[in-house]
C-alpha cells in the first residue's frame, strides 16, 4: 500500500492507493469523522459495481449510509443536481459532525465535493475515486466545482477532502476509453517532471499502474502544496490545456478531456521547440510516446480554430492568455501569450 500526505495550507488529508483498498473506506473514514451518517454520492454505472462493497465497509465501521444517484457522464454535473444533492443531505438530516462520500469518476468528485463544501456551510467529505482521471488528477488538490450553461466548471469552490482512498481494482472495470483519457493527464506529469515516471511509462502503463499512479499524486501533491489556490506554480499542472480546453469548447464538449490533453502536451511541446529552445529529442521522445499509448499527437482542429476559441476563454486575461511551455522534459513553465500569436503556437 501507498499513502501519500497533502499538506495544503488549508488542510492535511492522506491519498490511499492499492488493490482492494475500497474494502477499507470506512476504517479510514472512522478515524477522520466523528459523526454516525454518511451520504455516499455515486453514479448509476459505479453503484451496481462498487456500492454495495463501499456501503458495508462504511456500515461495518459503525456509520449509517445514505446513498444518492447521479445518472453518469458531465451533463449530470449541473446546478439542478446540486441543489437536489443539499436537499437530500438536508432531509437526510446530516449535521457538521457527519461527511459525504464520493464514489466514481471526476463527475461525482466535482460535484459531491461541492455540495459538501457547502452544505451547512461545509462538512467533510471523502474521495473514493474510480477512474484513471480522478485517481491521479481530480480527487488531488481541492478544487470542486459544477458547470453553468456559459461553460464548465463556472462554479465552485476549494475545498479539501479528509482522505482519498484509490483502489486500483477499479480500474478493472473502467473502458479501455477511460484508461486512455486518464492516460493523457499521466503523461502531462511524465513531462512536468520527467524521470521515474516517464521511465515506466515508457515501459508500459500497465506493468506498473499502481507506481504510476502514486508518482502522478505526488508530482500533485508537491504543486498543490506550494499554491493550493492557484496564485501562480499551479498553473503548470495546465500544461497541454490551452488548447485542449479550445478542442474541448469547438467539439461542443463531446471529446474527451485526457485525451485531448494529450494533443495539446505535444502541440505545446512543438510549439516549445519552434519557439522556446526545446530540443527536438524531447518532443520527439513524447511523441513517440504518446503514440504507443494510442493518444493522439494533434488536433482535429486548425491553429486558427483554436486559437481563437481559446481568446475567448474563462482564463483569457485581456489581450493573452497563460500558457505553458516546455524548457526540457521536467522544466515547464507559464508564460503569458498575446492573443495575436496563439495561431502560431498551436501548429
Ligand atoms: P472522469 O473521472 O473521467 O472525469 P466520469 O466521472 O465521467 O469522468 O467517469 C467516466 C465514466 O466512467 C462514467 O461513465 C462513469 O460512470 C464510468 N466509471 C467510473 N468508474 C468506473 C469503473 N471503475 N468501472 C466502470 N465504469 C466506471
Ligand atoms: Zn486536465
Amino acid at each position: 500500500m501507498t499513502s501519500i500526505t497533502v499538506n495544503a495550507p488549508s488542510g492535511k488529508y492522506d491519498v490511499l492507493i492499492d488493490e482492494g483498498c475500497l474494502l477499507s473506506v470506512g476504517a479510514v473514514l472512522k478515524k477522520q469523522s466523528p459523526g454516525r451518517r454518511v451520504a455516499v454520492v455515486t453514479d448509476d454505472n459505479v453503484a451496481p459495481i462498487y456500492l454495495d462493497k463501499v456501503e458495508n465497509s462504511f456500515r461495518l465501521a459503525g456509520f449509517d449510509t445514505y446513498t444518492y444517484i447521479l445518472k453518469h457522464g458531465e451533463a449530470s454535473k449541473c446546478g439542478a443536481n446540486f441543489l437536489d444533492i443539499l436537499e437530500f443531505l438536508a432531509s437526510s438530516r446530516l449535521d457538521r459532525s457527519d461527511a459525504v462520500a464520493a464514489l466514481g469518476g471526476g463527475v461525482v468528485g466535482d460535484i459531491a465535493g461541492f455540495a459538501a463544501a457547502t452544505y451547512l456551510r461545509g462538512i467533510k467529505y471523502m474521495q473514493i475515486p474510480t477512474t484513471l482521471l480522478s485517481m491521479t488528477d481530480s480527487s488531488v488538490g481541492g478544487k470542486t466545482a459544477i458547470d453553468l450553461k456559459a461553460g464548465k466548471n463556472l462554479a465552485g469552490a476549494f475545498w479539501q477532502p479528509v482522505s482519498v482512498v484509490a483502489d486500483t481494482k477499479c480500474l478493472e472495470t473502467l473502458p479501455e476509453a477511460e484508461i486512455k483519457n486518464g492516460l493523457g493527464e499521466i503523461l502531462k506529469y511524465a513531462v512536468i517532471a520527467g524521470g521515474e515516471i516517464l521511465e515506466l511509462l515508457e515501459d508500459g502503463f500497465s506493468r506498473h499502474a499502481a507506481r504510476i499512479i502514486a508518482l502522478s499524486v505526488d508530482i500533485k501533491r508537491g504543486i498543490v502544496e506550494a499554491d493550493e489556490k492557484e496564485a501562480g506554480p499551479r498553473r503548470i499542472l495546465n500544461l497541454g490545456h490551452t488548447p485542449a480546453h479550445a478542442a474541448e469548447k469547438l467539439s461542443g464538449y463531446t471529446f474527451p478531456h485526457g485525451v485531448q490533453v494529450a494533443a495539446g502536451v505535444n502541440t505545446m511541446l512543438r510549439a516549445s521547440h519552434a519557439k522556446y529552445g526545446l530540443g527536438a529529442a524531447d518532443a520527439e521522445r513524447i511523441e513517440r510516446l504518446t503514440r504507443r499509448l494510442g493518444l493522439p499527437t494533434r488536433f482535429d482542429y486548425s491553429p486558427e480554430e483554436l486559437a481563437a476559441a481559446a481568446a475567448n476563454d474563462k482564463k483569457a486575461e485581456g489581450s493573452s492568455v497563460n500558457a505553458v511551455i516546455v524548457r526540457a522534459i521536467g522544466k515547464v513553465e507559464s508564460v503569458k501569450i498575446p492573443v495575436s500569436e496563439l495561431k502560431e503556437l498551436f501548429i
